[in-house]
């Protein structure tokens, strides 16, 4: 599978760019580190987006959830 246009522009933006018109959240996830994660699945090419930060005092960002887990 590979990343519509959309979610290529969404990868490794911070958590304030809103998602692309595309995205509809899915899920939202606790991470080990205590901090809300937000799942988002685009209809469009079908992939799995995250927004989370990478640890607690990191700001959020957009990054893919593929099945090697989170980054
Ligand atoms: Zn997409």
């Amino acid at each position: 599978m590979s990343l519509c246009d959309l979610c290529e522009s969404q990868l490794d933006r911070p958590g304030h760019v809103p998602p692309h018109p595309r995205l509809a959240i899915s899920a939202t996830l606790r991470t080990a580190s205590g901090q809300n994660a937000f799942v988002y699945r685009c209809g469009h090419c079908g992939e799995t987006l995250l927004l989370a930060s990478d640890d607690g005092d990191a700001a959020d960002r957009w990054t893919r959830l593929d099945a090697e887990g989170w980054r």
